[in-house]
């Protein structure tokens, strides 16, 4: 579903790493999510079939970056804050996301 989501950038504008928040345009995003050259159609399939059944982090990009539309991405920067008003996430310094 993240792969999915990170091929619509346009309706999932962010990526949520594990305490900073990207655009999910950013090359980091890109890296995590697991970007592969060429026609990957049958390497993803594996993928994600192994994913499905032992829900591993092996392939890594799904459990390490979350793509988020608008709402999500505003529960996730919200879900952040300390008591005290402090932020515990960082927004990352590649792609310089806007605070959604
Ligand atoms: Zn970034």
């Amino acid at each position: 579903m993240q792969r999915r989501r990170f091929d619509e950038p346009g309706r999932y504008p962010y990526a949520a790493g594990k305490h900073t928040l990207h655009r999910s345009a950013c090359q980091q995003v890109e890296r995590s999510v697991g970007h592969v050259e060429g026609d990957n159609s049958i390497w993803m399939h594996g993928a994600l079939t192994r994913l499905a059944h032992d829900n591993t982090t092996s392939s890594g990009w799904a459990t390490h970056m979350r793509m988020m539309d608008h709402d999500e991405a505003t529960a996730w920067v919200k879900g952040r804050i300390g008591p005290r008003g402090g932020a515990r996430y960082r927004l990352c310094r590649i792609c310089t996301p806007h605070l959604p």
